[in-house]
């Protein structure tokens, strides 16, 4: 497969409100913390989304009720 359609997930701290969908849908990619906000497993606030998680990332962002997460592609 090529590169170009090659995702990443961005998270913004400042709209999550810890609901904790996004761990329960992506849980290769994110874990919750002690007070139950998400965290990249990788670090970070961004995280580039592996070909067979793209589906799953997709449901994640969708089900945030914030908006707080987003998903960009790599030109
Ligand atoms: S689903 Fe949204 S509000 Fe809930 S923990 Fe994840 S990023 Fe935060």
């Amino acid at each position: 497969m090529s590169t170009h359609d090659q995702r990443t997930l961005h998270l913004d701290p400042t709209l999550c409100d810890a609901h904790g969908f996004c761990a329960e849908l992506l849980p290769e990619l994110i874990h919750l913390d002690e007070w139950g906000y998400p965290i990249f497993t990788a670090g970070g606030l961004a995280t580039d989304i592996p070909h067979g998680l793209t589906s799953e990332a997709k449901r994640a962002v969708t089900a945030c009720p914030v908006g707080a997460l987003r998903l960009t592609k790599h030109a």
